[in-house]
């Protein structure tokens, strides 16, 4: 069953919609609060039936490599923003607001990184009805 409105990967990505169809949902809720059910999943997907829990590995690499980029992708705003110097304590500062800002989006990664994991193993349209 091939539907005529083609679904395109990163919006699907990003919506944490299904891997095989890009339409059901992976997560039981919507957003990441309350805190403890936002990693609970479906066990199969509700458009595909596709089986999204089969291996005990969701993806904790993938939120280790996550969390680094993001330490270090706080330097692109933070440096031309404030800017950071050998001689005063400006690199405390930015680790401090760093690891800060990476905490706060440590579910959202968490989630996403499920979602890689589940993209990485399950491609468009590889299993059918
Ligand atoms: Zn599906």
């Amino acid at each position: 069953m091939v539907d005529a409105q083609k679904r395109y990967l990163l919006p699907s990505l990003l919506q944490m919609k299904c891997p095989n169809c890009r339409k059901g949902r992976v997560f039981t809720t919507k957003h990441i609060l309350p805190l403890n059910t936002c990693l609970q999943m479906h066990e199969r997907c509700t458009e595909c039936h596709v089986k999204f829990i089969k291996e005990q590995n969701p993806g904790y690499g993938i939120n280790y490599v996550l969390t680094v980029m993001m330490l270090f992708l706080n330097l692109v705003w933070y440096y031309p923003i404030f800017g950071i110097r050998y001689d005063d304590n400006s690199l405390y500062y930015f680790l401090t607001v760093s690891v800060i800002i990476t905490l706060l989006l440590q579910p959202w990664f968490m989630r996403l990184s499920r979602i890689l994991f589940l993209y990485f193993t399950i491609y468009y349209h590889s299993y059918r009805k």
